[in-house]
């Protein structure tokens, strides 16, 4: 804070505040914030959720359900000339402590935190590891108990929701499954299409396990793949394995981008490649360091991102392959270890 020259530091909803204190708060209209001065840490709680809070390096304001808790906060945070306030905090929050911190400027609380965030410890990795794990357990399982043919997305979604949290999850926070023509859009929303057979299907899902989350895609084919999406899978799977290869120790961000982006474009399907390469994981499920043109964020041991390119072709289908991925001193650790090639379902 002192380097970034912040005097304050409110956090509420989001991860931040569990990655500091363990606390999660609840998105709610009753203000849960943490509140960081030089001297102190003070946590402004609802009464009723403080029994929840497990005692840390930190005392705690519980306020009462008629007490204004933004003037608590207010009061906590002294007369700060700069406060940074966590980035999902409730607009109307910030709108109430605006004209009671009239002098104060506010910045976001990324600017702080994700230096912290961004760089993963030897139990965050771990942890990481494990839901990696998990998703990969899922992977394996879907060709042998999964139907597609015949059966809609988001029959199919719900069978991969149902494995995400059976293979130790504990919450599964999203699930897409796109076949045939709405494989070409990324982040389709699983729908009633019928899966037919050659359809293409890509699977992204994700859970979180002990506060980190897992992300992970394949594409799937329904029977015997047609040569184009042979080839087109071949295209993203080489792209995939030339972008981590390019992720090391001190590389900009941007470069492991190019690097796989280059693969697609060589092969001629660069305009159909429509997203960033990666994006950091964690406790979010996007976070930074991001793989993305205009970042020159050196990657750093401990930095945790997802590798996943892919190609769209409006109306027809799409190819995506995803694998997290930890950056360490001894190079780079692919966490999912699934199977990357086309797979043929039923
Ligand atoms: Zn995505
Ligand atoms: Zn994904
Ligand atoms: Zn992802």
């Amino acid at each position: 804070m002192a380097r970034a020259g912040v005097d304050c530091l409110l956090l509420s909803v989001g991860s931040d505040l569990p990655y500091l204190i363990g606390y999660e708060a609840m998105p709610l209209e009753r203000l849960t914030m943490l509140v960081v001065t030089k001297d102190d840490a003070v946590l402004v709680v609802p009464e009723l959720e403080a029994p929840r809070v497990e005692p840390g390096p930190f005392a705690i304001h519980a306020w009462g359900e008629t007490e204004d808790a933004v003037l608590a906060v207010a009061a906590l945070a002294g007369r700060p000339t700069v406060a940074a306030i966590g980035d999902t905090t409730w607009s109307t929050f910030l709108l109430g402590l605006l004209p009671v911190m009239a002098d104060t400027t506010f910045i976001p609380a990324s600017l702080i935190m994700r230096e912290l965030r961004m760089r993963k410890d030897a139990q965050e990795i771990e942890a990481l590891q494990a839901a990696a794990h998990a998703a990969d357990r899922v992977l394996a399982r879907i060709p042998s108990e999964v139907r597609f043919e015949g059966r809609t997305e988001r029959q199919v979604a719900r069978a991969v929701t149902d494995m995400t949290i059976e293979e130790g999850h504990e919450t599964s926070l999203f699930w897409i499954v796109a076949s045939g023509p709405n494989a070409a859009s990324p982040h389709h929303e699983p729908g009633e299409r019928v899966i037919e057979a050659g359809d293409a299907v890509v699977i992204d899902f994700g859970g979180k396990k002990d506060g980190y989350c897992s992300d992970v895609t394949r594409t799937f084919v329904v029977g015997e793949p047609s040569d184009e999406l042979r080839k087109v899978h071949a295209i993203v799977e080489e792209a995939q394995r030339v972008g981590r290869l390019a992720a090391t120790v001190g590389a900009p961000a941007q470069e492991v981008d190019r690097a796989a982006r280059s693969v697609i474009d060589a092969a001629g399907f660069g305009e159909f490649f429509i997203h960033r390469l990666g994006h950091g994981i964690g406790r979010d499920g996007h976070e930074h360091p991001y793989l993305v043109e205009g970042n020159d964020q050196a990657l750093e041991a401990g930095m945790a991102f997802s590798v996943e390119p892919g190609i769209y072709l409006p109306g027809r289908f799409g190819v995506r392959i995803e694998d997290i991925c930890v950056l360490t001193e001894a190079g780079l650790l692919t966490l999912n270890q699934a199977d990357r090639a086309l797979i043929s379902v039923e």
